[in-house]
């Protein structure tokens, strides 16, 4: 029996800042995952470190300023890995937002930024547009704005979290089934396929899986997820020169996603509240097709895609906190749920983008105490 003073199950983003962030403090701590790191949602993410423009138009002013927040401190923390990047806005005709409500999210959206060395958002030149972007259509555009977000590349992010933590003596076990968990007033014992592990402290950070782990464990929880998955196209070749933030004239959004690492354009999302198991989800043929339509929508006859121009696809789900029982009051904020017997911990963390995984750990750190 090996003892630690946390164990954190889970190796995505917030298992990993949550890991590291305690290693940092000082703390034994053993990293667990049924899979390898950042094989979950932190690697089927949109790739953005960003506050979330949508949010502000549903009023979660709180999520958008901790966001930005963690935004600045991450392009700081890892310049290699995360960069700022301006996104354009086409505004048409057709837009479902008027020029002005998007020009007033914009301009809080900076506010909220509160840093210089981002670049402010403003108008672009509409006919510089038609020329970077010729595969747009050009009558009735009306407008073309543009911002700055930043931009990562979630898996190495992850990875990139899980050496900090490895170097500051964390250990990591990937591939670990944990078949059974014993717990009472004395601690926790992990019964798994590499061992048996003992500790006072288990935060559970299985993202969409939370609800399948807490069944499976008989863990007490507070909050529920509603799951809702989102795909992403690979297309090759750099379809567009900029990132962009497209709108469904459903007032829903899509971002279209240049990568020049590796010579292609993710294009996404969607959203599909889903009710099978975590291990068996697969994108649908509807939603890639939905994906297709909307950006076709915006491009000329002949610079139209079609299903085979489709490189690859992957789907991820958002964990979408609610709670217990509750059907509706869906939150994108995280949640902590905190369960105790005696001196011994249990943590759930319901919730939690990449973006924000910085002030999640902080918090856990709070809320767990650990002497
Ligand atoms: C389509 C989409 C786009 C998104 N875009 C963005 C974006 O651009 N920016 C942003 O900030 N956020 C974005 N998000 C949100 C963000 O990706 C996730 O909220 C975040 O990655 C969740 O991280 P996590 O560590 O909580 O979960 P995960 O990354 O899913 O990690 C959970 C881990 O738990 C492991 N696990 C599960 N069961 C067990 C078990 N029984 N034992 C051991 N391990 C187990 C899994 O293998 C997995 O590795 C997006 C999400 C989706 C779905």
């Amino acid at each position: 029996m090996q003892n630690y003073d946390v164990i954190v199950l889970g190796a995505g983003i917030n298992g990993c800042g949550i890991a590291e962030k305690f290693a940092s403090d000082g703390k034994h701590v053993l990293l667990l995952d049924k899979n390898g790191v950042g094989q979950g949602t932190s690697s089927k993410s949109s790739r953005l470190i960003h506050g979330g423009l949508r949010y502000l138009e549903t009023g979660q002013l709180h999520l958008v300023h901790e966001s930005l927040r963690d935004r600045k401190r991450l392009v700081e923390k890892y310049p290699e890995l995360i960069e700022y990047k301006r996104f354009f806005l086409p505004i048409y005709k057709s837009s479902p937002r008027p020029g002005w409500m998007i020009r007033l999210g914009l301009w809080m959206y900076d506010l909220l930024s509160g840093t210089r060395s981002a670049g402010k958002s403003h108008r672009e030149d509409i006919d510089d547009f038609h020329k970077r972007f010729p595969a747009f259509v050009e009558q009735e555009l009306r407008s073309v704005l543009s911002y700055v977000d930043a931009k990562t590349h979630d898996r190495e992010l992850t990875r990139r979290v899980a050496d900090d933590f490895q170097n500051l003596t964390g250990s990591v076990i990937v591939h670990c089934d944990v078949q059974n968990i014993a717990w009472d007033s004395t601690g926790f014992i992990l019964y798994s396929s590499a061992g048996n592990f003992r500790a006072p402290v288990l935060v559970n950070a299985t993202g969409p899986w939370i609800d399948e782990v807490n069944e499976k464990y008989s863990f007490p929880a507070n909050f529920q997820l509603r799951k809702v998955s989102g795909i992403h196209l690979i297309f090759d070749g750099l379809v567009v020169p900029e990132l962009m933030f497209m709108q469904t004239r459903e007032r829903r959004v899509f971002f279209i996603i240049p990568e020049p690492e590796s010579n292609q354009t993710l294009i996404g999302t969607t959203e599909r509240e889903e009710h099978e198991s975590m291990d068996l989800l697969n994108a649908k043929e509807a939603d890639i097709q939905y994906l297709l339509d909307q950006i076709n929508a915006y491009l000329k006859p002949d610079h139209q895609f079609q299903r085979e121009d489709v490189r690859d696809i992957y789907i991820g789900v958002r964990p979408l906190v609610r709670k217990k029982g509750a059907m509706s009051d869906v939150s994108r904020e995280y949640k902590l749920d905190l369960h105790t017997k005696g001196d011994t911990k249990l943590l759930h963390i319901f919730g939690g983008k990449l973006t924000t995984y910085l002030s999640l750990a902080e918090k856990v750190i709070k809320v767990l105490r650990i002497g």
